[in-house]
């Protein structure tokens, strides 16, 4: 293997988030490959034991075994930095292996966490759940509000943690703000950026230390694989995350490391057409549902702060119905090209009632105070002809009286 490309950060970091997707990291065999190979191989063998040992002493780059490193994998991770705007980046197995890496490798007993309440069931199970478990407290606020933020921090405050759009109110957070008022703290930002990825929002450029993906969302997009990733500093990377990950294995196989890749190739292509087919879909769901959360219209409240961090608005909105959790089923059942499904991101245009799925385990109360009521529904806006989403929803919206 050689690094064609990726070698060069002082020509390469220059590039566009979309370029880098494409060409970020290149690291080619000698066969001169075109598209990225895949190194399927859990270890690795070496001319001599010399070699071994300078390469477990980190004295000798190489390869050793691929809980620690494979070429896949690692033209991954570069790739994600470059477009992130970070020094380093891990690959992680699931977006939840991200998140919960992200979170313990630098959390012990004692410590404190504030999070944004409006976030993914599985991630408000963490910080309400998990971290308490093992001594570490938690308070989840509004993300919407920088004094609830300000309000929050107590002396051993170590980690911020929010999405922005959130999953699935779409709440915004400040990002310059609540970044900036961890600084001054010396508080660790951690920023989920699954609904955006870096094409179309850089939480680095707003001051995020840590920005962590389930890469299975937009980065793949095709409803293919899990994956996940983590960003930061190179520092932080090697001496926080590193000895946790490697040492707990919650590593990407090389196999859906190469599938990310693909799906990495058309990332900016799909997040910019997806957002504008959700804009369509937006516009004419405005006109018929009581309520939508939809951070491309002008409607949502917090759209400027939206558009302002975000290059486009991305493919993820949700919107309610006044009928509750039986008018949302309905609506659900009545409809015949988009799929009732709980991913998002997908290059399908998909659909599901938070309440009764991905906020499920949440909890009826935590969801009140969220803003996931019975009558939400969350879409995820795809590739399809925006004119035939429309009148799939026109004919569901007819059926359900709506
Ligand atoms: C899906 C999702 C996750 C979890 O990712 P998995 O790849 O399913 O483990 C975390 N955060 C957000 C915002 C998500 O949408």
């Amino acid at each position: 293997m050689k690094k064609t490309i990726g070698q060069n950060r002082a020509v390469t970091s220059k590039w566009r988030p979309a370029t880098q997707a494409i060409r970020g990291g290149t690291w080619r065999s000698e066969h001169g490959e075109t598209s990225e190979a895949l190194f399927l191989s859990s270890g690795f063998t070496y001319d001599d034991a010399q070699t071994v040992a300078a390469r477990f002493a980190g004295e000798a780059e190489g390869m050793t075994y691929s809980r620690l490193q494979n070429p896949t994998v690692q033209m991954l991770e570069e790739r994600i930095a470059l477009m992130e705007g970070a020094e380093a980046c891990r690959a992680q197995a699931t977006g939840m292996a991200a998140m919960t890496t992200a979170l313990l490798c630098q959390l012990e007993t004692g410590d404190h966490v504030v999070a944004a309440r409006a976030a993914f069931g599985s991630c408000r199970w963490l910080t309400d759940n998990l971290l308490p478990k093992w001594g570490i407290s938690t308070t989840t606020i509004d993300s919407r509000d920088n004094d609830a933020w300000k309000a929050a921090v107590q002396p051993n405050t170590k980690v911020f943690f929010f999405e922005t759009p959130a999953n699935p109110t779409m709440d915004i957070v400040d990002m310059a703000y609540v970044c900036g008022l961890a600084k001054e703290h010396g508080i660790t930002t951690v920023v989920d950026n699954a609904f955006a990825t870096s094409v179309l929002q850089r939480p680095m450029d707003f001051g995020a230390d840590v920005v962590a993906y389930s890469a299975t969302k937009l980065m793949d997009g095709q409803g293919r694989v899990l994956a996940g990733a983590v960003c930061g500093s190179r520092q932080w990377i090697e001496e926080v995350l590193l000895p946790f990950q490697r040492n707990t294995g919650p590593n990407l196989s090389p196999f859906n490391a190469w599938v990310v890749h693909k799906g990495l190739e058309t990332l900016e292509l799909r997040a910019m057409r997806q957002s504008d087919n959700a804009l369509a879909v937006g516009k004419f769901l405005e006109t018929r549902v009581p309520k939508i959360l939809h951070p491309g219209l002008p409607s949502h409240p917090q759209h400027n702060l939206a558009m302002s961090q975000m290059k486009a608005c991305g493919p993820i909105f949700a919107f309610e119905v006044d009928g509750g959790r039986k008018q949302a089923h309905a609506l659900l059942n009545a409809l015949e090209l988009i799929d009732i499904s709980n991913n998002i991101g997908d290059a399908r245009s998909l659909m599901c009632h938070p309440a009764s799925s991905t906020h499920h385990s949440v909890g009826p109360e935590a969801r009140e105070i969220m803003g996931v009521g019975e009558g939400m529904i969350r879409i995820n806006v795809g590739l399809e002809d925006p004119a035939d989403l429309i009148e799939d929803l026109d004919r569901a919206l007819k059926v359900v009286g709506l």
